[in-house]
């Protein structure tokens, strides 16, 4: 069974990679390396002793991408290709739009082209905007405040439209919730090019003294510390989430979106306290105001995902901060390594 990975240099989809070629499965990854390094690529082969074809291609390339659906068998695809920044995505809308939703849209005609019609793809918890009811199960009204969540929404909607025009489709929509966390043996993890956005990044990088403290944004949210909760989830749990919505995807027909996420939610006090036991340093920070469109709670109720797949989160935050700080510690400059 052969599958193409779009954006499988990136942080989710290179530990989904490993996964896939663990369970047996055979790659093909392309990846146009905008916010990931080819570094990530050798690392899953030395991690999984398994070779696979790299392609340093743009999705929005259609004739490579259609080269390489003509040159080998694809039976599914898993699609994660796509930029991920919130702030940039209100000061270049247009950027996001035409490659999330352009991307998506250029790989279904491919897709469609070559019969292939099985796909996993990631999407978001951010679709789910400022949900009123917690946790948050896949009927939530879904709702956007940002030109990222819109591509995302928009992605999921025109992917329900290419189900209905067609039945023998079979779509998994993975909403995630906060990944966090590397592969065990500290080799891949999370790389970002430029300042970090996401909380455990901040932390990692302040921890290794590339950054000088972790501003927490608002301290006056209605949560037990007052400061934001959200569920963070292992990447290796969320990697696996994949494995399963594959298995489903190849031997069913339909759309279906699925919560990966813990169920459990953290406070950013909390997670920063964590982490300083775990590592065994000390992490400063300060309080400043809230961050612009951020929510005060966000958590999954992850049932469906349990039921429907057979899957569910297995490690907690404590593993989530070890494994994170054991590849940020000794790859410093991230796949740069420049100790
Ligand atoms: P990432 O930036 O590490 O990986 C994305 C990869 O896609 C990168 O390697 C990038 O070079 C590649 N890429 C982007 N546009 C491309 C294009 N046009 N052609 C080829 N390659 C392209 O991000 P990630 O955290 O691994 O996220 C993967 C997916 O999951 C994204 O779609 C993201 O929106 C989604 N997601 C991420 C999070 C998160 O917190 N990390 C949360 C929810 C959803
Ligand atoms: N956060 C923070 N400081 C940072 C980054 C994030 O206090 O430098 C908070 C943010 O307000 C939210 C939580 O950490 O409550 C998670 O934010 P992140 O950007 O990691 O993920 P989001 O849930 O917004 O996608």
């Amino acid at each position: 069974m052969t599958i193409l990975v779009t954006g499988g240099a990136g942080y989710i989809g290179s530990h989904t990679c490993v996964e896939l070629l663990n369970n047996g499965y055979k790659l093909v990854v392309l990846d146009k390396l905008i916010n990931s390094k080819l570094e990530s690529i050798n690392r899953v082969k030395k991690i999984t002793g398994k070779d696979f074809i790299f392609e340093h291609i743009d999705l929005l390339d259609k004739k490579a991408l259609e080269r390489i659906f003509s040159d080998h068998k694809i039976d599914a695809v898993v699609h994660f290709a796509g930029l991920k920044a919130v702030g940039e995505s209100v000061i270049k809308p247009l950027d996001y739009y035409r490659n999330n939703v352009t991307g998506t849209i250029v790989l279904c005609e491919v897709m469609q082209q070559f019969d292939v019609k099985n796909l996993v793809v990631s999407s978001s918890a951010t679709v789910y905007g400022t949900a009123k009811q917690m946790p948050i199960s896949e009927d939530a009204p879904l709702g956007v405040t940002n030109p990222y969540g819109r591509t995302k929404l928009m992605v999921e909607e025109i992917l329900r439209d290419i189900y209905t025009s067609d039945n023998n489709w079979s779509i998994a929509l993975l909403r995630y919730f906060n990944p966090f966390g590397a592969h065990k043996s500290g080799q891949i993890g999370e790389d970002p090019n430029g300042m970090p956005n996401n909380l455990t990044t901040y932390i990692t990088q302040v921890g290794i003294g590339r950054l000088n403290e972790v501003r927490i944004f608002g301290n006056d949210y209605p949560t037990k510390d007052g400061t934001g909760i959200r569920d963070y989830i292992h990447i290796i749990d969320l990697a696996k989430g994949h494995l399963k919505a594959l298995n489903n995807v190849l031997n069913s027909n339909g759309i279906e979106a699925y919560n990966l996420g813990t169920g459990r939610g953290y406070s950013v006090l909390e997670v920063i306290k964590t982490f300083e036991k775990t590592a065994g340093i000390s992490i400063p920070y300060k309080v400043v105001g809230r961050r612009p469109g951020d929510v005060a709670v966000s958590y999954a109720d992850p049932s469906k995902a349990k039921r429907e797949l057979g899957w569910e989160a297995e490690k907690n935050l404590e593993e989530m901060c070890r494994d994170s700080w054991n590849w940020q510690k000794d790859n410093l400059y991230g796949y740069l390594n420049k100790k």
